[in-house]
C-alpha cells in the first residue's frame, strides 16, 4: 500500500504564493488586501462593496450523508472540488468556514480539508487564524459583562435575574463552564445568579457575523439581541445597554472575508462559524456574495448531514441573502454507508457489499430532501484506499435507481486530477437549467409548524413533543413579532432523528424539543432537540495529548 503523509506534513511542504499574487489573479488590488502575515489577508470593506453591480457565478453547495466517526470529506471535497474546477479551465472560488480551535484538540481534529485537497496555511487556519473568533468571544463577553454591570450599579433596565437569557462564550471543548453561578464573593462582586458558557461558534453573535449583509446592518443586528427580559416578561435589548457600537467596533475586521490558497494555489474565503447542528454553520454571506461577484462558480460546504447542514443552508442562509444555489453535491464514504448499514467501526475495513446496500438508504433519503428544495444533485463517492470495485459499483448503482449520477473521486489522494470528472458533471448540472429553488416552508408559518415540516419533510418524524412551557414560548415569540423567522433546529449529526444511535433512515421516531430560544439579532428561533448541547466536552483521549511542538518548532499532531 501506498503510505500518504499526514494531512499537516502534506500542508508544511506546499508550496504557497504569495497572498497578494493570490489576490490579483482574482482581480483583488493589493491595497484592497490586509495582510496578516504572508498566506493570509483580510479583504477590505471598501472593495466588497465595489463588487456590488457584477453578475453573480454558480452557486455549488457541498454536503453529505450523516457523518459517522468513519468521516466523509465535506471540506476535502469542497477543496477538491474547488481545484478541479480552476483545473477544467473555470473560474472558481471555496467558500468555507472557519474552523472552531477547541475541537482541534477533541476528536475531530482540523477542518481545513485533508490530503491533497487543502487550504493553507493548514495550522494557522485550524487556531488562531485572523483573530475572528477571539473577536467574536470578546463582542460576546463585552455584552455580558454589561449586563451584569447594569444590574451592579442599579438594574435601572429592570432585569429579572432568573431570566437573563445572555449566557458567555469561549472557543473551547469544556464541560465544567456548562452550567455555573457567577458574581460569588460578596458585595463588590454584584449579584450571583446561574449562567454557564457555550462554545463560541454558538454565539448569536456568530451567526450575525454569517448573515449580516454589512457593517451597518452587523450593528443593527447586534442592537437587537434580546440580551434578558423584566418581571412583566417585555424584553430588554443589547441596544437598551448602549452596547451594539461597541460590539461592532470589536467585529470590525473579523467582518471581513479572509482569503487563503488550496495547496494548488487557487483562491478561497474562509470565514464564518461552523457547527450545523448547534448553530446554522455556513459560510459568511458577506463571502459567499463576493466571491460569486469575483467567480463564475463557488463552491461552499454546510456543516454534518444534509439533514442538518443543507436544511439550515437553504432555509436560513439562502432565504436570508437571497442566494440560488444552482446545484448540490452529496458527499457519501463507502465506510460511513457500512456504519450505516450496520457495520462496527473497526470491519470497515472489509468488504462487504450487503451492509452497504443497507446503508445507501441513508444516501437516498438525503438525495430526496434536496430535491423537495427544487436543486439538483449529484454524489461524489469520496475514495478511501480500503474501498473496493464491487463496493463502488454497489453506490453507483444505487444513485442511478434514484436517477442520480454518482462519481468516484480521488482527490485527497492525487488532489486536482482526481476529480476532474465530477468538475465537468457539476459544472453540465450547474449550467442545466434544472433548478427551481425554493425554500421548504413559507416565512408565514407559525413557528411550531415550521418546526413540523422540519421534522416531517428532512428527518421523517411521525410526531415533534413539546411541554406546555415551550409551546408557550413559542406563542410569546409570535406575539412578540417574532413570528416570520426561520428555525435553526440543533440536533445531533449522526443520525435523521434526535437519536444518535439510530442510523439508516429510521422512520416512526418523534422529535423531543427541550428548549427554544429566540435569536433575535441573527433572525432565527434556535430549537434544541433530544441531549443536544451548545457547549461539548473532551473525549477520554483528547487529541491535545499529541499535539506538540518539533524541535524546529513545528507543530505536530494537528490533522
Ligand atoms: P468533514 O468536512 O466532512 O468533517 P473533512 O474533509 O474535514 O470532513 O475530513 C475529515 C478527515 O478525514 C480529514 O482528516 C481528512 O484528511 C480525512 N479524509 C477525508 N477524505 C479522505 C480519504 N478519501 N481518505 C482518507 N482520509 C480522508
Ligand atoms: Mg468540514
Amino acid at each position: 500500500a501506498v503510505i500518504v503523509p499526514s494531512d499537516i506534513e502534506i500542508a508544511r511542504t506546499a508550496s504557497m504564493k504569495p497572498i497578494a499574487e493570490i489576490g490579483s489573479a482574482i482581480g483583488i488590488p493589493v491595497q484592497s488586501l490586509v495582510p496578516y502575515g504572508h498566506d493570509k489577508a483580510k479583504v477590505s470593506a471598501s472593495f466588497i462593496g465595489s463588487l456590488d453591480e457584477r453578475t453573480e457565478g454558480k452557486l455549488i453547495l457541498v454536503t453529505a450523508i450523516n457523518p459517522t466517526p468513519a468521516g466523509e470529506g465535506k471540506t476535502t471535497t469542497t477543496v477538491g472540488l474547488g481545484d478541479g474546477l480552476n483545473r477544467i479551465g473555470k473560474r472558481a472560488m471555496i467558500c468555507l468556514r472557519e474552523p472552531s480551535l477547541g475541537p482541534c484538540f477533541g476528536v475531530k481534529g482540523g477542518a481545513a480539508g485533508g490530503g491533497y485537497a487543502q487550504v493553507v496555511p493548514m495550522d494557522d487556519i485550524n487556531l488562531h487564524f485572523t483573530g475572528d473568533f477571539h473577536a467574536i468571544t470578546a463582542a460576546h463577553n463585552l455584552l455580558a459583562a454589561l449586563i451584569d454591570n447594569h444590574i451592579y450599579w442599579g438594574n435601572t433596565l429592570d432585569f429579572d435575574l432568573r431570566r437573563i437569557a445572555w449566557r458567555r462564550v469561549m472557543d473551547m471543548n469544556d464541560r465544567a463552564l456548562r452550567e455555573i453561578v457567577g458574581s460569588l464573593g460578596g458585595v463588590s462582586n454584584g449579584f450571583p445568579r446561574e449562567t454557564g458558557f457555550d462554545i463560541t461558534v454558538a454565539s448569536e453573535v456568530m451567526a450575525i457575523l454569517c448573515l449580516a449583509e454589512d457593517l451597518a446592518d452587523l450593528e443593527a443586528r447586534l442592537g437587537a439581541i434580546i440580551v434578558g427580559y423584566r418581571r412583566d416578561r417585555t424584553p430588554i435589548f443589547a441596544r437598551d445597554l448602549k452596547a451594539d457600537g461597541a460590539m461592532a467596533v470589536l467585529l470590525k475586521d473579523a467582518m471581513q472575508p479572509n482569503l487563503v490558497q488550496t495547496l494548488e494555489n487557487n483562491p478561497a474565503f474562509v470565514h464564518g462559524g461552523p457547527f450545523a447542528n448547534i448553530a446554522h454553520g455556513c459560510n459568511s454571506i458577506v463571502a459567499t456574495k463576493a466571491a460569486l461577484r469575483i467567480a463564475d462558480f463557488v463552491v461552499t460546504e454546510a456543516g454534518f448531514g444534509a439533514d442538518l447542514g443543507a436544511e439550515k443552508f437553504f432555509n436560513i442562509k439562502c432565504r436570508k441573502a437571497g442566494l440560488r444555489p444552482a446545484a448540490a453535491v452529496v458527499v457519501a464514504t463507502i465506510r460511513a454507508l457500512k456504519m450505516n448499514g450496520g457495520v462496527a467501526k473497526s470491519d470497515l475495513g472489509r468488504e462487504d457489499v450487503h451492509a452497504l446496500k443497507m446503508g445507501c438508504v441513508n444516501l437516498g433519503r438525503h438525495i430526496e430532501n434536496i430535491r423537495k428544495f427544487g436543486v439538483p444533485v449529484i454524489v461524489a463517492i469520496n475514495h478511501f484506499s480500503s474501498d473496493t470495485d464491487a463496493e463502488v459499483q454497489t453506490i453507483r448503482d444505487y444513485a442511478q435507481g434514484q436517477g442520480v449520477d454518482a462519481v468516484l473521486c480521488r482527490h485527497w489522494a492525487r488532489g486536482s486530477a482526481g476529480i476532474s470528472e465530477l468538475s465537468e458533471k457539476v459544472v453540465a448540472l450547474a449550467s442545466s437549467g434544472d433548478v427551481d429553488f425554493r425554500p421548504l416552508y413559507a416565512d408565514e408559518l407559525p413557528l411550531l409548524a415550521k418546526i413540523e415540516t422540519v421534522a416531517r419533510e428532512i428527518y421523517r418524524a411521525d410526531r415533534v413533543e413539546a411541554e406546555a412551557p415551550v409551546l408557550e414560548q413559542l406563542r410569546t415569540f409570535e406575539a412578540q413579532g417574532y413570528g416570520g423567522l426561520p428555525v435553526c433546529i440543533a440536533k445531533t449529526q449522526y443520525s435523521f432523528s434526535s437519536d444518535p444511535a439510530l442510523l439508516g433512515a429510521p422512520t416512526g421516531h418523534s422529535l423531543p424539543v427541550r428548549e427554544v430560544r429566540l435569536s433575535a439579532g441573527a433572525g432565527f428561533v434556535v430549537v434544541i432537540t433530544g441531549e443536544i448541547r451548545t457547549m461539548p466536552g473532551l473525549p477520554r483521549l483528547p487529541s491535545a495529548e499529541k499535539i506538540m511542538l518539533n524541535e524546529q518548532g513545528q507543530i505536530e499532531g494537528l490533522f
